[in-house]
């Protein structure tokens, strides 16, 4: 597989997800490195997720470090 990697665009505090969502939209939540969304407590890798597509986001780098479409979104996590 040659896939290139993925980024999502940064203007400032301001992200935008490959698949169009964005933080105006319904944005992006703390999740772990399977794409679950979590509290972000002290077990927390500092990983957010997309909650349209579940792309897992690496916010240093804003770097797409994998996709879980399945994942646990930031509604069921409330629930
Ligand atoms: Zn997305």
């Amino acid at each position: 597989m040659n896939k290139t990697q993925e980024f999502i665009k940064v203007n400032e505090d301001h992200w935008e997800c490959l698949c169009g969502n964005d933080t105006m939209d319904i944005g992006f939540f703390p999740c772990d490195n399977k794409g679950d969304c979590k509290e972000p407590d002290s077990s927390w890798e500092g990983l957010y997720s997309c909650q349209k597509c579940g792309r897992i986001i690496e916010p240093e780098t804003y770097k797409v470090i994998g996709i879980n479409s399945n994942a646990k979104k930031y509604d069921d996590f409330i629930n």
